[in-house]
């Protein structure tokens, strides 16, 4: 199933913009509205159910903490298994971490060690509501690998194409952008 211009503007017209949030100088795109509003979260969920029916998928694993939104009903919906990627500190059980550099300083995100550990090299699909530099993505990516499952894809709502982060991403795995802004 191809989106239409009009079904992409539906869906971006869903999302609300916030300037200077958390800082001057950034639009937040804030996708609350976009939960709130039953047609857009509603088509969204058949569109990725759709999409992804026939990847034989095992997991999905979403990144702390939209990605979790989009990532649990979509395994609802495919009826497989979901994995949280968490900030440091709040998985309670063995983890393996990634650090990665934000605009200033390091952050980190953590999987827990036994994640994907039933299936022998599951297939995972990635997801979060939108990649900007990619910093988060490439390390969620690189746990997946880490924890010994195969990425197969990574799906962001929103793509903030001007700061490549998707660009960098692809080179690790294949990555799917619903709006590229
Ligand atoms: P990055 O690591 O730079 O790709 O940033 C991606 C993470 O930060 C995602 O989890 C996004 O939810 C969040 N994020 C970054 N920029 C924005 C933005 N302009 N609006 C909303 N969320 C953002």
């Amino acid at each position: 199933m191809e989106l239409t211009q009009k079904d992409k503007e539906f869906l971006l017209n869903s999302i609300r913009e916030i300037n200077d949030f958390p800082q001057p100088g950034i639009v937040f795109r804030d996708i609350t509205t976009l939960l709130n509003n039953k047609e857009a979260f509603n088509f969204l969920m058949k569109y990725l159910k759709e999409r992804y029916k026939s990847y034989n998928l095992d997991f999905i694993a979403g990144i702390e903490s939209r990605g979790f939104i989009f990532g649990a009903a979509l395994a609802h919906a495919l009826d497989i298994r979901f994995v949280p990627i968490r900030k440091k500190g709040k998985l309670p059980y063995t983890t393996i971490s990634e650090k990665y550099s934000l605009e200033y300083g390091f952050s980190e995100i953590e999987i827990h060690i036994d994640a994907f550990s039933e299936l022998d090299n599951p297939k995972v699909l990635l997801i979060d509501d939108l990649i900007a530099t990619g910093g988060t993505a490439i390390a969620a990516a690189n746990l997946i690998k880490q924890a010994k499952a195969n990425l197969v894809e990574s799906c962001f709502i929103i793509n903030l194409k001007e700061l490549q982060g998707s660009k960098e991403l692809e080179k690790i795995a294949p990555i799917h952008c619903i709006l590229n802004l």
